[in-house]
């Protein structure tokens, strides 16, 4: 399905059979780039008759385990092993990845909290735009890797929505499963719908995202996860045979279901932090001491777990402002196979 108002287009065809590299062209005029367009680098590897994936990267700029693992994938499949398709984009917001930066710096806009975007909108807008009501709709599969980015580090997870429609749910879930992290992070009612994977939703196609750790770097094992993970899908989806099939026994899936269970900067200050990613914390446990730095003469604050449950992801700050996710609380719900 193409839109006649979307102003983005791929300087290749999508459509045709091969291995072929390109870019997204967003057209743009300002006092930069007066006459012409912002680039984003594409891959496209399609052969025979065959499901289809997007495989994205890079929606957020400081979090490269992803487009790592695409490019390390990218470039270990050979297009006669291949039935069907694979778009690559390893750096969506491609001006924030080569500067390290969590938003876009042509816009300043957070790619994963601007869908359905406008296709009259900035570039982040016109992107959202275009892949939430043109690109998403020819693919059976997305996938959309992310990570702590320098702020934060995630345990790793794979990221499925609650969707209405059971079915949509089933196939999230799945697609999940074969990913291959055993722990899967459900999106319910407090996800914000301004995401790829709402976007995916109001589109009805099945996608997962994955948080894999961060830090603003590139972890070594955490990026083996992840390109495990893709060439599993692929597998999973009949694109592509790859050797990687082992799978985990047990799933636990966890959900953000109180608010109210994570921890906030009280004020500007220094968290001294004393749990990691991936730990079970119970109510009243220490989460770590907060110290004034500003106001040496005032005693540090002992911050104590609300509720129990699993460190999602904490802040990989030292100094952090009031209001600045501490730790990310989630409760597990079902563990299942
Ligand atoms: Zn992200």
């Amino acid at each position: 399905m193409k839109r006649a108002n979307s102003r983005i287009h791929s300087n290749i065809d999508l459509e045709k059979k091969g291995h072929q590299f390109g870019e997204l062209m967003i057209p743009w005029s300002d006092n930069a780039v007066p006459l012409g367009y912002h680039p984003i680098p594409i891959i496209n590897i399609k052969n025979s008759h065959g499901k289809n994936i997007l495989i994205v990267g890079g929606n957020h700029g400081d979090e490269f385990e992803g487009p790592s693992a695409i490019m390390r994938v990218s470039q270990k499949i050979s297009l006669n092993e291949v039935n069907g398709q694979i778009l690559f984009i390893p750096a969506l917001s491609f001006a924030a990845v080569t500067q390290s930066s969590r938003t876009n710096p042509l816009d300043n806009r957070n790619m994963n909290r601007a869908f359905p975007g406008h296709p009259n909108g900035s570039p982040t807008e016109m992107l959202a735009d275009y892949l939430e009501n043109d690109l998403i709709h020819g693919f059976d599969a997305v996938i959309d890797l992310h990570s702590g980015g320098k702020a934060s580090f995630f345990m790793p997870c794979a990221l499925v929505q609650k969707s209405k429609s059971n079915d949509l749910f089933r196939q999230n879930l799945n697609l999940a499963k074969s990913f291959g992290i055993p722990t899967i992070w459900v999106l319910g009612e407090n996800n914000d719908n301004r995401s790829l994977n709402s976007a995916a939703d109001r589109a009805g196609v099945p996608m997962i995202a994955a948080e894999l750790g961060g830090g603003g770097g590139v972890d070594p094992e955490i990026t083996d996860l992840a390109e495990m993970g893709i060439l599993k899908i692929l597998n999973y989806l009949n694109i592509y045979k790859s050797t990687v099939n082992e799978a985990p026994k047990k799933f636990d899936q966890v959900e953000l279901s109180d608010v109210s269970a994570s921890l906030y900067a009280p004020t500007l200050g220094i968290f001294d932090r004393n749990v990691k990613a991936g730990d079970k914390v119970y109510t009243g446990q220490i989460a770590g001491w907060f110290h004034y730095i500003t106001e040496p003469n005032r005693p540090s604050t002992r911050l104590e777990f609300k509720r129990s449950g699993v460190i999602l992801a904490h802040s990989n700050r030292g100094m952090v402002r009031k209001g600045e996710m501490l730790t990310l609380v989630a409760e597990k719900m079902v563990t299942s196979n």
